[in-house]
C-alpha cells in the first residue's frame, strides 16, 4: 500500500509529538497526510504502542505552525474513504429525517427474533399413563 507523507507529516509528528492515550511518542512512521489545503493540512496518527488514532489539523501559518487533534476510532484506511466519499447534503438529512418519523424503520434496521429451528427430539418420552376408569 503506497503511503504519502508530505513534508508537513514531520511537522505534525513534531505539533502532535505523543500519543494523548499513552503518552507513547509519535514518529514520523506515525503519520500520514490525508490532505492539504491552502494552509492547512489534514494528518492521521496512530500510535505504535495502543494504535489510538488522533486526526489533526495542521495550520502552517506566517507566524508559525499549530495543530488541532482529536482522537478518533478511525482508521487511515476510514479516513482516506471518508474523505473521498461525497459529502452529506440537505436532501440526505432530510431523508434520514422521513425514515425515522415512520415506525416502520424499526422493521428495516432492528434485529429480528431468532426462530430457532424445531428439533425433533429421538429420546422416546414416556406413554402417557391411562387413567384407570373411575368405579
Ligand atoms: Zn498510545
Amino acid at each position: 500500500m503506497k503511503r504519502s507523507h508530505s513534508a508537513g507529516s514531520t511537522g505534525a509528528a513534531k505539533l502532535v509529538p505523543f500519543c494523548p492515550v499513552c503518552e507513547t511518542q509519535y514518529g514520523s512512521a506515525s503519520v500520514a497526510a490525508l490532505g492539504k489545503e491552502g494552509e492547512t493540512e489534514l494528518v492521521h496518527l496512530t500510535c505504535r504502542s495502543c494504535s489510538t488514532g488522533v486526526l489533526a489539523v495542521i495550520l502552517n501559518g506566517e507566524s508559525g505552525s499549530s495543530s488541532v487533534g482529536v482522537v478518533t476510532d478511525l482508521t487511515v484506511e476510514d479516513a482516506r474513504r471518508f474523505r473521498r466519499s461525497r459529502r452529506v447534503n440537505t436532501d440526505d438529512v432530510i431523508e434520514v429525517h422521513r425514515l425515522f418519523s415512520d415506525a416502520a424503520w424499526t422493521q428495516t434496521f432492528l434485529p429480528r427474533p431468532v426462530r430457532r429451528p424445531r428439533v425433533k427430539s429421538t429420546a422416546k418420552t414416556p406413554a402417557k399413563r391411562r387413567q384407570a376408569p373411575l368405579s
